[in-house]
Parts: C-alpha cells; sequence; structure tokens
C-alpha cells in the first residue's frame, strides 16, 4: 500500500483512539462527579439540625405543663381539703390558682405551635431523605452503566492501540516523522484527500502537477495551502 494511504489509515485509527480516550475522560469525570448526592445529604443534614431543637423545645414545654397541671391539682386539693382555714391565706391560693390555670393555658397554646412545627420539619426530612435516596439509587444506575461503558472503551482502545503499531510499522520512519510533526498543528489531522482536484479539509484546488503526483503516490504530496499530506481519492 501506498505510505499517503497508510497514513490515512493511521490517522483514522488515531482519531478513534482519541475520541475513544475523550469519552473515557468524561466518564471518569461524570463517575467521580457528586454534586447531586453531596447536596441532597446537606439539606438531609441541615433539616435534622433544625429538627432537634424544636423537638427539645417541645419536650421542654410538654414537662412544664405537666408540672403546672401538677402544681394546679395539688393547689386545688389543698384549698378544697377544709384544711385551710385562713381567709387570706385561701385568697391566696384562689390567686395563685388562677395563675397556674392561665399558665395551663399559655402552655399548651405554645405546645401545640411547637408540635405543629415539629411536624412540618418532620414532614420536610421525610422529602429530604426521599430525594437523597431517589437521587443515590440514580446515581448508582448511572454510574454502573458508565462502568461497564468504560471497561469496553478500555479494550477498544488497547485493540486500537496495537492495530495503531501495526500500521505504523508499515511507514518509513521519514513519512512517520513528518506525519507526527503535522500532526499537532493540524489539529490531529495531518492528511487530506484529494478529491476532485481539491484538498478535502481546506477546499483549495491543487495544481495539475501535484495532483498528478498524489496519483502516482511514490512520494509524499501536500496540499499547496493548508500543507496536509494528501491522498488521492480514486
Ligand atoms: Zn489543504
Amino acid at each position: 500500500m501506498a505510505q499517503a494511504q497508510t497514513l490515512l489509515q493511521l490517522q483514522d485509527i488515531e482519531l478513534h483512539m482519541l475520541r475513544c480516550q475523550k469519552r473515557l475522560n468524561d466518564i471518569a469525570a461524570l463517575l467521580a462527579d457528586s454534586r447531586m448526592t453531596d447536596a441532597a445529604q446537606a439539606h438531609v443534614a441541615a433539616v435534622q439540625q433544625a429538627l432537634s431543637p424544636l423537638r427539645a423545645k417541645s419536650r421542654n414545654l410538654e414537662l412544664e405543663l405537666q408540672s403546672t397541671t401538677q402544681k394546679l391539682q395539688a393547689t386545688e386539693a389543698q384549698l378544697y381539703s377544709g384544711k385551710v382555714k385562713n381567709p387570706k391565706e385561701m385568697q391566696d391560693m384562689e390567686q395563685e390558682i388562677a395563675a397556674l390555670k392561665r399558665r395551663r393555658g399559655q402552655l399548651e397554646e405554645t405546645l401545640l405551635e411547637a408540635m405543629m412545627a415539629v411536624e412540618d420539619q418532620e414532614s420536610e426530612l421525610r422529602t429530604a431523605d426521599a430525594t437523597l435516596q431517589r437521587l443515590s439509587a440514580e446515581r448508582q444506575d448511572a454510574n454502573r452503566d458508565l462502568t461497564r461503558e468504560q471497561a469496553q472503551l478500555q479494550t477498544q482502545l488497547a485493540a486500537l492501540r496495537a492495530e495503531r503499531d501495526a500500521v505504523a510499522a508499515g511507514i518509513s520512519a521519514e513519512n512517520l516523522a513528518k506525519y507526527n510533526a503535522l500532526r499537532p498543528r493540524k489539529n490531529n489531522q495531518p492528511v487530506a484527500l484529494l478529491e476532485a482536484g481539491s484538498c478535502s479539509v481546506c477546499g483549495v484546488e491543487q495544481t495539475l502537477a501535484i495532483t498528478r503526483e498524489a496519483q502516482l503516490s511514490q512520494s509524499l504530496v501536500t496540499c499547496l495551502s493548508c500543507g496536509r499530506i494528501l491522498v488521492y481519492k480514486h
């Protein structure tokens, strides 16, 4: 096979390798990207953190209500026991009972509000938990697919590397050096087709002499405009 043709074959393999490598890089980045689940996890933690003082407040109000009720019952029992005879003392107790009843009413109201706040926060925690579970499951599924694709690409890349080496072995050191020198400057595409007298990459029409030389393909011919190695297309 003519050298230019072989270089085109080499280029096709290397472009394919680059596509594989790019996808492998994308996959690595996707596998490492845990932003979504991290954010969901952080939200769960924040809701949990907000919930604990609300629960403590609710529990404290319950205890205070309990002790107020007990104190009220005890004072009432004492007042109606008939043991207290002093009118001033009885009046003080009646006033205390009234104050305890007011306090109990306030506590009941505040406790109800606190319990509702706890319920709201618990409901938000359930939602946040469900979101985290869903996102984690989705990520696990996606990562399983990506890992499978990664393994396939690695196998494919190894096969392409072997193929490239075999193809490169059929190219002279001089031509390979020329190809490799052009490659980084030509966006990994140092070889172009000469189609109907024009370069397939830059589109510039070539001279008759260039076209004839490319057709003979005894030596490497380059595009007069972009400098790419030309392969005559029959
Ligand atoms: Zn060109």
